[in-house]
């Protein structure tokens, strides 16, 4: 086999493959594009098979057959014409044009007498080169315009059909050469296999392109992608990590246009930079400022949403006719959607203009690919933000805290000598008979003074259940006492309180805070219930502990409040400030006293039902300190002037 051979058994090889692959393309996307590629290759592949055929079996021209060939031939720049359409537009006159000289073509191939006339003969190369030049000038055009893979992969394609144009000149040129000058005539033939080659070569190059080639062309964008990736959730705000990311996916796909809606559950829309703004289109907000917003329910992009799946649509104006103005306006012809999803979470949709239907099928892996990376980069930088926010919030308490216990600290001591103070100068004044203006008037400084005080050891309990020290030493105790003493020492009100304790319910308690706990908790089931009624005080024996339940049938507890009311400075949503003094703190306090004992306290209510506190306080300690806050369960409790 001679090298000049071995070039041309290649060249078929390489036909055969781009045939391949294209019928492959063409079955599974049938559409204009795959289409015109398969025929395109199916009839190169016909023209090789016949010649490596006839060259196998030696078969002697006939004329008949050969007229096939030349009409298949002829067939070849029309349908690259075709392909060209796909990603540019070309003047009717030139579509018109190859039509009719297909035609003549064919009709002159088969009615010519035998041998051809050589004019007729100049005229078929003529009509075939011309338009397949045209061809491989728009791809070479459409090349310059494209980026990334795309740009490579028209390049090739460029190239191909360059070389096809060529094939046939050289064709042409042999013609008149025939047999007069044979080293000519060879020189013609080795450059007709060479460019034969080269055109197989494009061909399979751009239209079958090896897996390992695209990710090589892939490679050096996507790189730079993945490199700009771990910077980009830093980036000052989402708007710019968009752009980078549109940018990025623009470059990568060697689209034109790459853009990314971003989801607003809230209102089920996308939300676009404004850059992507339109004029007033229908789904389309027609407010000028802000981000361009799109219902999900309208355009493409929406439906990629909705369906959680990537889309590739040839022609989005004939796929969405409401949109079509507006793809009209963004220059879109072809779309490629892919959806941005972290987990479970609809993140957004990216979308990017296709140049070209021929490669779009691969490039709806890569976007989906990068849509992938798009959904990390934002969840990342949604983390960064929500962790952002936790440590602005964990930092504003703090200096809260910090300064509401220095306060507390620095106000106790005043407060209690002006408190004591006053109540002197009360007993003084009611002792010597004073005018009873003045004595109210230091009764209404006593009061407020106490009320001032009460707050200051609220705020300093509340502190003191913050760092697990709020209880003192602690004493054997029956709580049927403590609690019987709570109930009986209430202040006289319009509740009626019922103690029931079933069992002797002895154990160690720092008495103190376990009655304060108590006395809050009475306090609240008499706040709460405004309209007066029954609260009801039980205790029983539950294994090793006692079990104490405070019911009242006051306002109740909303569900989604029932978790949070044992916090720091948590107060229902159905406690209006104005009816309902308070800050707080007496659950939170509250849970502290029953954590450090070793116990558990929680709630149960419906709004307008009344509300049950529970509580479990082991009857087993000893004697001894408290347990340190950080290794129990959950807070609460309030205080009055325990301290
Ligand atoms: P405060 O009573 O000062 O608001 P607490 O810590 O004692 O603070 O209570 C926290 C919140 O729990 C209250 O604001 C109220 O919404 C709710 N709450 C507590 N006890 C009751 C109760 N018995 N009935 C209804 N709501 C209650």
């Amino acid at each position: 086999m001679t090298a000049q051979d071995l070039v041309t058994y290649i060249t078929w090889a390489l036909y055969v493959v781009v045939f391949v692959v294209t019928v492959a393309q063409a079955l599974r996307h049938p559409r204009k594009s795959t289409l015109d590629t398969a025929l395109l290759f199916g009839a190169i592949g016909l023209i090789s098979a016949e010649s490596a055929l006839a060259r196998a079996l030696n078969l002697p021209t006939s004329p008949r057959v050969d007229d096939l060939v030349g009409a298949l031939l002829l067939a070849l720049p029309y349908l690259l014409l075709r392909m060209v359409e796909d990603f540019s537009e070309v003047p009717r006159v030139v579509s018109a044009g190859a039509v009719l000289g297909l035609a003549l073509s064919i009709v002159g191939l088969f009615a010519s007498p035998n041998p051809r006339p050589g004019w007729l003969d100049l005229l078929l190369i003529l009509y075939f080169v011309a338009l397949t030049v045209y061809a491989a000038v728009a791809f070479t055009v459409e090349a310059f315009r494209s980026r990334g893979v795309t740009k490579r992969r028209m390049t090739a394609v460029a190239v191909g059909t360059g070389a096809i144009a060529l094939v046939i000149a050289l064709a042409g040129v042999e013609l008149p050469l025939q047999a007069e000058n044979p080293t000519l005539v060879m020189a013609v033939g080795v450059a007709v296999q060479v460019f034969s080659f080269i055109s197989g070569a494009g061909y399979y190059i751009g239209f079958a392109t090896p897996h390992w080639l695209r990710r090589a062309w892939q490679e050096p964008e996507l790189y730079a992608f993945l490199a700009r990736a771990a910077e980009m959730p830093r980036l000052p705000d989402t708007a710019a990590i968009v752009r980078e990311l549109e940018h990025g996916a623009a470059t990568s796909l060697g689209a034109w246009l790459a853009a990314i809606g971003l989801y607003d559950p809230t209102r089920g829309v996308l939300l676009y930079d404004p850059r992507h703004r339109v004029p007033a289109h229908p789904g389309v907000d027609a407010n000028d400022q802000g981000p361009l917003v799109i219902s999900t329910d309208d355009m493409l992009v929406g439906r990629v949403l909705r369906e959680q799946r990537p889309l590739f649509s040839p022609d989005a104006r004939r796929a969405n006719p409401a949109s079509s103005d507006m793809y009209q306006r963004l220059g879109l012809r072809a779309l490629l959607a892919a959806p941005i999803t972290a987990g479970h979470t609809p993140l957004g949709v990216l979308s990017a203009a296709a140049r070209t239907t021929i490669f779009a099928e691969e490039d709806l892996s890569l976007l989906s690919l990068l849509a992938n990376q798009a959904a990390v980069i934002l969840e990342s930088r949604n983390l960064i933000d929500e962790a952002a926010a936790v440590r602005a919030h964990e930092e504003a308490n703090r200096m809260r805290d910090d300064f509401l216990s220095a306060a507390a600290h620095d106000l106790k001591t005043p407060l209690t000598s002006i408190f004591g103070q006053a109540q002197l100068l009360l007993r003084q004044a009611e002792r010597a008979g004073e005018p009873v203006a003045n004595a109210h008037g230091l009764q209404v400084i006593v009061d407020q003074t106490r009320r001032l005080r009460d707050l200051v050891n609220l705020l300093l309990d509340a502190n003191r259940v913050e760092r697990g020290s709020l209880l003192g030493a602690r004493q054997p105790a029956n709580l049927g006492d403590i609690l019987q003493s709570a109930a009986g020492e209430r202040p006289t009100s319009h509740h009626l309180i019922h103690v029931d304790v079933q069992a002797v319910l002895t154990g160690a308690f720092d008495v103190v805070r376990v009655r304060q706990m108590l006395d809050n908790l009475l306090e609240n089931a008499e706040k709460y219930s405004p309209h007066g009624g029954d609260i009801r005080l039980t205790a029983w024996l539950d294994g090793d502990q006692a079990h104490l339940t405070v019911s009242d049938n006051g306002i109740g507890i909303a569900p989604d409040d029932l978790p949070l009311i044992f916090q720091r400075f948590q107060r229902g949503t159905n406690v209006d400030d104005r009816r309902f003094a308070g800050m707080g703190l007496g659950l939170y306090i509250a849970s502290g006293v029953v954590r450090e004992h070793g116990g558990r306290i929680w709630a149960e209510s419906s709004p307008g039902q009344g509300a049950t506190f529970h509580i479990l306080l082991p009857l087993t300690g000893d004697p001894q300190p408290a347990v340190p806050l950080a290794s129990l369960p959950p807070p609460v409790a309030t205080s009055t002037d325990a301290n």
